[in-house]
């Protein structure tokens, strides 16, 4: 072996990396178990089979030119032909197939500064509700973007848009709402938000990463799922993820446009180095082929009827889960969720959802924290998939056990120290270096975090946003060495 680097002298055989890759496994969240209600789409055994042969089949075809692979742009077309009729597009809709939700969505807001540009907008801005995905957030920061923050109802979790229409102004490049949020599952009134930006000539993105693909065929089943999509004048784009609820393999995402004159203030071209010249319509240059073709075979191997089962069983499955939760003392469904994400909250400050997340993972579930924001109170989010209605039962009885030992539970010391000091962190700006040392003498050591996260959970809680997200990059900062 390679002191220095850890490459073995020979190469290891097959075996043997096989071998070890399951033990790197070894810490990993169980997601076959159906009890991680969190960040894995995994479609049924036999089009997993199909896909991922076809990843495979495309691992080595590179994306970077259209002219060398046909095969790709073929298949691009194809998932993004059926994708523009799933979202009632005529002929003008155009897009591109991207790496995920977060490119998506990166992508239309840099399209929309850069058509803002074209108008003579020198500083753009992008008006968001607070409910809206990170990734906006991400995207004003990296495209430096002023962000206009709209708050949302905090009953119903829906921006109200006289909200909107009240923070436009002569540089505003681009308004986005969400066909459902992410956090409480509800849909923005996409009607009346698109009727305003179609008044003002402003662009108006639609994200339907988590929701768009899943919704018509809610509707189809006979939900009254509202209009969302291209159906509705001023929406301008559309951001619609594979990766979730087509249960296609992680890397596939669609962005839509009205129209390819719009779409092309996303591309970007270059004939000025010394290089080839480059023409990338999305983010990444070098791509593999394999999310491409595995989200087409993926697609293909559902078929409508396949896709209708899914959508009925999660229907069921939010029944079941939003009834249950309900009907456990204690707890309550925020919003009426209208997909397939249901949010919860406890209906007591001293049942703390922390407790809750803590006493469901010493059995065996995952379920999401998410921390108070705004009028928003901390609560546990799921996302439901198809097998969720089968496994509702057993979910929910030990939630409701959950609930029961979480009330004997109580924060410790640390909880009451940063209570203390949250208003003097308030007013100061939180560097690398006082979060470091706020945790040092805490007593918390960012790589061996504790088991039992309630009060960690509790600490961010209490901890103004920015300090929170410092922490956030002090601790993933330690995970990752070098
Ligand atoms: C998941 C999600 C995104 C981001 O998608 P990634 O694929 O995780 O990058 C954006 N918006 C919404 C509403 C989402 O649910």
């Amino acid at each position: 072996m390679n002191k220095a680097t850890g490459l073995p002298a020979e190469g290891l055989d097959s075996d043997e990396i096989r071998a070890r890759l399951t033990a790197f496994r070894e810490n990993d969240l169980a997601w076959r178990s159906g009890k991680l209600w969190a960040y894995v789409y995994p479609p049924p055994e036999h089009v997993a089979v199909i896909q991922k042969h076809a990843f495979l089949e495309y691992l080595t075809e590179n994306g970077l030119d259209p002219t060398a692979f046909p095969s790709l742009v073929a298949m691009e077309n194809g998932v993004l032909d059926f994708c523009r009729a799933h979202l009632s597009g005529d002929d003008q809709v155009v897009g591109s197939f991207t790496t995920g939700g977060t490119e998506s969505c990166l992508l239309a807001v840099k399209t929309a500064r850069d058509a803002a540009r074209a108008r003579g907008i020198a500083t753009p801005q992008m008006i968001i509700p607070v409910t809206a995905h990170a990734a906006f957030y991400k995207a004003a920061h990296y495209f430096d973007i002023d962000l206009v923050v709209v708050p949302v109802n905090w009953d119903t979790f829906r921006v109200e848009p006289a909200a909107i229409e009240a923070a436009l102004t002569p540089n505003t490049a681009l308004i986005v709402a969400s066909a459902p949020s992410y956090a409480h599952g509800v849909i923005d009134p996409i009607e009346a938000i698109g009727a305003i930006a179609a008044k003002h000539g402003t662009l108006f993105h639609v994200d339907g990463c988590i929701g768009a693909f899943l919704l018509p065929f809610l509707k189809k089943l006979g939900e009254p799922v509202p209009a969302f999509d291209f159906a509705v004048p001023g929406v301008t784009s559309i951001s619609m993820d594979l990766h979730k609820y087509a249960y296609c393999p992680k890397g596939a995402s669609v962005v839509l446009y009205r129209n390819a004159a719009l779409r092309a203030h996303q591309y970007f071209a270059c004939a000025s180095w010394t290089g080839y010249t480059m023409i990338n319509p999305t983010i990444l240059s070098s791509k593999s082929g394999g999310a491409v073709a595995s989200a087409w075979a993926t697609l293909h191997a559902f078929g409508e009827r396949g896709y209708l089962d899914a959508a009925r069983a999660i229907l069921e499955a939010r029944r079941a889960v939003t009834a249950g939760i309900a009907s456990i003392d204690g707890l309550r469904v925020l919003g009426t969720p209208d997909a397939s994400l249901v949010a919860f909250t406890t209906q007591s400050p001293e049942l703390s959802v922390f407790h809750i997340a803590d006493e469901m993972s010493t059995r065996g579930y995952m379920v999401q924290v998410q921390l108070a924001q705004g009028g928003g109170k901390e609560n546990l989010h799921l996302s439901l998939l198809p097998q969720s209605q089968g496994e509702a039962p057993e979910f929910l009885a030990a939630l409701a056990e959950a609930v029961s030992a979480a009330r004997a539970l109580a924060f410790g010391p640390l909880v009451t120290m940063v209570q203390a000091m949250a208003p003097q962190l308030a007013a100061t700006t939180p560097t690398l270096e006082t979060v470091h040392s706020l945790l040092a003498g805490a007593g918390i050591d960012p790589r061996g975090l504790p088991g039992r996260m309630a009060d960690m959970n509790q600490v961010m809680n209490l901890l103004p946003p920015a300090w929170r997200e410092m922490v956030l990059v002090h601790v993933v900062g330690s995970l990752f060495h070098p």
